[in-house]
């Protein structure tokens, strides 16, 4: 099979964008380089599960690298953000919940729903 056979899109194609849903979050599970301007990419949907094999130029690669680029550095800037709010965020990863928010081993006792 030759290379124009194979492929199933060409520069433009979006492989953020599922084809099942509107989701724009399509992630790679395995690329491949089948050649010198040839990349074979499996996909997974995180929004409904699909998954697609897609054959693309490598400029398609390079875009779509530039668009997980740019989202990586976007959730940085909205975890540097939150950070910036609630400085006891850096001690865990969602920081500790309110205090209010705490389950405690008394919520569970006898007159707990008196409470
Ligand atoms: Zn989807």
């Amino acid at each position: 099979m030759d290379r124009s056979e194979r492929l199933t899109g060409n520069a433009d194609t979006a492989l953020e964008r599922c084809r099942a849903c509107p989701s724009k979050l399509m992630q790679p599970v395995q690329w491949r380089r089948l050649g010198e301007d040839l990349w074979e990419i499996d996909l997974r949907c995180p929004d409904c599960g699909g998954t697609a094999r897609e054959c693309v130029p490598q400029e398609a690669v390079a875009r779509y690298d530039q668009v997980m680029r740019r989202a990586r550095l976007s959730l940085e800037r909205h975890l540097e953000a939150i950070e910036r709010v609630d400085p006891t965020a850096e001690r865990t990863p969602y920081g500790d919940p309110a205090p209010d928010l705490r389950i405690l081993p008394e919520d569970f006792g006898p007159g707990a729903e008196a409470a």
